[in-house]
């Protein structure tokens, strides 16, 4: 896959801080994205398994190092009835995220959750059950080939930052981009339409890097993007004064949504909750820069905030119904449509497989 953007080009744009430059790029993002994958917005409604961790990144609020934290795991039935919930709300996908836990008993619990899934959410709305999304971290490739073959299609694996030197100073030694790179290369062995993203302004980071990141997209030939920007997390490890200001953060975000659009036009890309972390209409402005995939939450509002990434997450009081006509109301106020009953592939990936 060739980038459109020159890195050079990246860089500037990325950079611009002049409103009415904005203005122009996010136009330019908004109309390439209605040309290459339409005027419709994709769900994936978000079912946050369990918020237990077998590793330490130090800028999340989850690792296994924050003692404060009560840690939670749906059982197979509240899984079950979240996805279902999703299948009738017309999401026509879901994504199963956890912590990261490479044992029997998990791989096992998530392959027999999909296959149940995919199995009972079938209906004359979704002949071919719900689409199913897995951002379950680093995994072997005999796991991913057995939770493909269970009948997840789609996998979101963040690699946070393309840079190896700024990918350890946010990560502890044992974890290495080396092993990261190489789940993203099984991934696309076992099967998977393959997702990644990055961190929008980590401490340390430039321009030139969030440019290479896009590169680094197109290196790899991914099919779909959930990037964000880089919030404080009181149970990370990160000083809060490493956060870069948050209007200034916020315009770089959007920014990085653009031209990605622009650099690689036929990928999804979401617009993540963490932007409306930043501000309330977050997922609204990433549409109109270029987003074309938001996730509702639909996990069970008892534990949901025990799954808290970063400070601030929005969306912590509302009932799954409540989040649909919100985020339904976003979409419509940033001038798309919800594409209701379809999974949503990329065009990128429907390419791939002919
Ligand atoms: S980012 Fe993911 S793998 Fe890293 S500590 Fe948080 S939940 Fe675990």
């Amino acid at each position: 896959m060739t980038a459109l953007l020159s890195h050079p080009e990246r860089v500037r744009l990325l950079g611009l801080t002049d409103p009415a430059a904005i203005e122009e790029l996010r136009r330019a993002s908004f109309d390439r994205t209605t040309a290459t994958v339409g005027d419709t917005v994709h769900y994936r409604g978000l079912i946050e398994l369990s918020n237990r961790c077998a590793l330490d990144c130090l800028y999340c609020g989850i690792r296994r190092s924050n003692r404060e934290l009560v840690r939670y795991g749906l059982d197979r039935a509240e899984a079950i009835e979240a996805a279902l919930f999703c299948a009738e709300a017309g999401y026509g996908s879901c994504v199963l995220q956890a912590g990261e836990r490479r044992d029997e008993a998990f791989i096992a619990f998530v392959a027999d959750l999909v296959a149940e899934i995919r199995d009972r959410s079938r209906s004359d709305r979704l002949p071919d059950g719900l689409g199913i999304t897995l951002s379950l971290g680093e995994q072997s490739l005999a796991t991913y080939r057995r939770w493909r073959a269970a009948g997840a299609h789609r996998y979101l694996l963040r690699i946070e930052t393309s840079n190896p030197a700024l990918f350890a100073t946010i990560h502890p030694p044992e974890q290495s981009f080396a092993s990261r790179l190489q789940a993203l290369d099984d991934l696309r062995a076992a099967g998977f339409q393959v997702g990644t993203g990055v961190m929008i302004g980590l401490p340390g980071q430039t321009l030139d890097d969030l440019a290479a990141d896009i590169g680094f997209y197109a290196e790899r030939d991914i099919d779909m993007i959930g990037m964000g920007p880089y919030l404080h997390s009181a149970g990370g490890a990160l000083p809060e004064q490493a956060m870069m200001a948050r209007d200034a953060l916020l315009t770089l975000a959007l920014n990085m949504i653009a031209v990605t659009r622009l650099s690689l036009p036929d990928l999804n890309i979401a617009a993540t909750t963490a932007l409306q972390a930043l501000v309330e209409d977050g997922r609204e402005r990433g549409i109109r820069f270029g987003a074309n995939v938001t996730m509702p939450n639909a996990t069970p509002r008892r534990v949901r905030p025990q799954y808290q990434l970063y400070d601030g997450k929005p969306c912590l009081d509302e009932g799954s119904l409540e989040c649909r006509g919100c985020l339904e109301r976003r979409v419509t106020t940033a001038g798309r449509r919800v594409g209701w009953d379809q999974w949503g592939d990329s065009p990128h990936a429907r390419r791939r497989r002919g």
